[in-house]
């Protein structure tokens, strides 16, 4: 790590003493973020599982179920970053495990559309030279973000949607799935709950997940994967797939990766607005996203994990709760649901 911060700081310094003409910037432009100059981990990684009303009055199997599925996505990336593992290989099989399981509204437990269908989105970025892969409203891709992945490493796009998502797919011989593996009876229900009223049903339009890294070699990663909101209408695309909305990785200065109310986000620009508070007025990871979301957002709207260049992580969200886990180098493995749950 002390060798990435002094690879990086010496670019800035080199230019500046060659252009001596140049009058020298003000302090917040050159000086580093305060928490980048003070590496805290060798490796970190935060994860989440989604952010919104999530009522305590809930049986205690429930919350078991979903903290010991965070903590066994949590494991798998502790373990890989640990051995020294590229942080988009992390962050890809982070996310993988979340898809696959029933709790977390992404790949498997996917919420339905007002259509009472599936339409998964999912996006990635590699934090060393801001490349990205997106797509949205894939309905037989059983890992989104997979198919993200190979979207940013196998074409000369960033983007591609619906059919155009599934035919590259097919091109890359990805797993697909028929649309019947998407059905949980949980978020069939839901639907018909939110038609009922139609009105976004809150304790079940939640729970897209995401995963942020950075690894042995200095690098961030963000990815994230959901299935949208329940009763959503054709054709809608949420934050996640939208670069600097629901997700962004920068090396220069964080990974992010977000949950809520997806409209919101792009509205905000959330992910990227964070690693501009940090960038441009050099702030730490906390305080940035904590400007965000509590500063930009309304209550209520959700929340997102970060991982700064020198392993600080954040989870922050203003909304009653988020499903989220944290490890680090140092030590430090712990799985959370509410605001008061460690963190
Ligand atoms: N942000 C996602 C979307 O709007 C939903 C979520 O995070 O639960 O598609």
């Amino acid at each position: 790590m002390t060798k990435l911060w002094t690879t990086k700081l010496s670019l800035p310094v080199l230019l500046f003493l060659s252009a001596c003409a140049a009058p020298e910037p003000p302090a917040t432009e050159t000086a580093p973020p305060p928490e980048a100059a003070a590496p805290t981990a060798e490796w970190a990684i935060a994860i989440h599982g989604g952010a919104g009303v999530i009522s305590r009055d809930v049986d205690e199997e429930w919350k078991q179920a979903h903290r010991d599925a965070l903590s066994e996505a949590l494991t798998l990336g502790k373990d890989m970053l640990d051995e020294g593992a590229e942080g988009l290989d992390v962050v890809e099989q982070v996310i993988r495990v979340l898809e696959d399981s029933p709790l977390f509204n992404a790949g498997k437990g996917s919420v339905f559309t007002h259509d009472g269908k599936n339409e998964l989105d999912a996006a990635i970025m590699d934090g060393r030279d801001l490349n990205c892969g997106a797509i949205s409203g894939v309905t037989r891709v059983k890992n989104p973000i997979s198919l993200a992945r190979l979207v940013m490493t196998e074409s000369r796009h960033v983007f591609f949607v619906r059919e155009g998502a599934e035919r590259f797919a097919e091109e890359m011989g990805v797993e697909k799935v028929d649309p019947e593996y998407y059905f949980v009876q949980r978020r069939w229900d839901a639907l018909q709950k939110a038609l009922d009223k139609e009105k976004q049903e809150e304790a079940e339009k939640h729970g897209t997940v995401g995963c942020v890294v950075l690894d042995r070699a200095g690098n961030l990663a963000a990815g994230t994967s959901t299935g949208g909101m329940t009763n959503k209408r054709f054709g809608r695309v949420g934050d996640v797939p939208v670069i600097g909305a629901g997700t962004y990785a920068n090396n220069a200065t964080v990974a992010v990766s977000c949950t809520g109310w997806g409209e919101k986000f792009i509205r905000n620009n959330v992910a990227h607005d964070v690693s501009a508070r940090i960038e441009y007025k050099g702030l730490g990871v906390r305080q940035a996203a904590e400007e965000v979301i509590h500063g930009k957002l309304d209550e209520g709207d959700g929340g997102l994990i970060a991982v700064g260049a020198g392993g600080e992580i954040a989870m922050v969200f203003n909304s009653s709760g988020m499903f989220r886990g944290a490890a680090d180098s140092n030590g430090r493995f712990e799985v959370g649901i509410w605001q008061d749950d460690d963190e």
